[in-house]
């Protein structure tokens, strides 16, 4: 029996898919995008193009699966959830369908790929932040549009562990970067995009950089190696409650981009723009819950991660590959 990853074409799924081959398993692989978008393609998956909002589409991938890895999802950076709310929310006819599919096709487990945007806006309102625990989601003050949809799923998963016996399994992932991300048309996160606009400079020989917000607003980046790990862990783990997958590693978006100029061997005039979506103003990730239930945390160092990121995007665009 197979394991099922939606949202294979994307990103996560893509390295998740990845994994799961390398160590022997069975894998079916689904994503709304032709084939030919996919951001990796494993030729030892069963790949498969399918709308997860659609239930019979999501009953069909779901039957005879053991374990499924839900990632699909409309998703993007701040400028994408800011503007595209009801299009975030519409990803909870996809989690409603798997869950409803898994249970019907007696799946064992079930994951969910939850997001730090359930946190309280309140909470994150500050660059040098407290970071969050598994506890801050409520009282809810959510992310609007998107971070609403992420809770609200979140909860149908815990209600279908305990009214079905459906075991479910949710993380709230921080930020995550990597290869093979999207990194340019409006989705992309913040170390991609500003991997993305050092390597354009580079290249085409400019001198500016333009930066969202002030750029002492706050993050956490997770490489995607850390991702794939931690996500393997919660699902195969005892513990049902969702918890905090992140980085620990504050820092704010000026500092992203100095340590993306050093790589590049090139310093940039910033220019700010204060009008741009930048979400909330500080952001990290408690991992006490994590450390406890799985005995390391997220730790490849940001400047690691950003070299890999760095050297793939830059390559594309010297090479002229298309944009993801
Ligand atoms: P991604 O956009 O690269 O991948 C998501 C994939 O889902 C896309 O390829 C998309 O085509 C596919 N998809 C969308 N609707 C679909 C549908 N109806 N049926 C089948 N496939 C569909 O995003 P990602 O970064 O790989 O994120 C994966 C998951 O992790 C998402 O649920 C996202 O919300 C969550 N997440 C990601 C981050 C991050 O930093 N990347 C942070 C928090 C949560």
């Amino acid at each position: 029996m197979s394991v099922l990853v939606t949202g294979a074409g994307g990103f996560i799924g893509g390295h998740l898919v990845r994994g799961l081959l390398a160590d022997g398993m069975a894998v079916r692989a689904v994503d709304r995008k032709p084939l030919e978008e996919w951001y990796q393609i494993h030729p030892d998956a069963e790949n498969i193009v399918g709308d997860c909002s659609l239930h019979e589409v999501a009953r069909g991938v779901t039957t005879g699966v053991r374990e499924v890895y839900n990632l699909a999802a409309d998703m993007g950076g701040m400028g994408f959830i800011e503007s595209h709310k009801a299009e975030c929310m519409l990803s909870v006819l996809i989690n409603t369908h798997m869950l409803q599919a898994a249970r019907e096709a007696g799946a064992e487990r079930h994951f969910f790929s939850s997001s730090a945007c359930v946190y309280a806006a309140g909470r994150q309102s500050d660059p040098d932040v407290t970071a969050l625990t598994e506890s801050d989601a409520y009282p809810a003050e959510p992310e609007d549009g998107y971070g609403w949809e992420k809770l609200f799923s979140e909860r149908m998963s815990r209600h279908f562990r305990e009214d079905y016996g459906l075991t479910t399994r949710v993380a709230r992932y921080h930020n995550v970067y990597g290869p093979q991300g999207t990194y340019a048309g409006g989705r992309e996160k913040a170390p991609a995009a500003i991997c993305r606009k050092v390597a354009e400079a580079v290249v085409n020989k400019t001198s500016t950089i333009e930066i969202w917000g002030d750029g002492e607003q706050t993050r956490s980046f997770m490489y995607i190696d850390d991702c794939v790990r931690g996500t393997r862990e919660i699902m195969a783990g005892e513990n049902a409650e969702p918890v905090n997958l992140g980085s620990a590693e504050l820092v704010s978006i000026n500092e992203l981009v100095s340590i993306v100029e050093s790589i590049a061997g090139v310093q940039l005039e910033r220019k700010y723009r204060l009008d741009a979506p930048q979400g909330v103003r500080g952001r990290n990730s408690d991992n006490t819950m994590f450390r406890s239930l799985y005995g390391w945390e997220p730790s490849i160092a940001l400047k690691e991660g950003l070299e890999k990121t760095y050297a793939w995007i830059y390559d594309r665009i010297r090479s002229g590959r298309p944009a993801l």
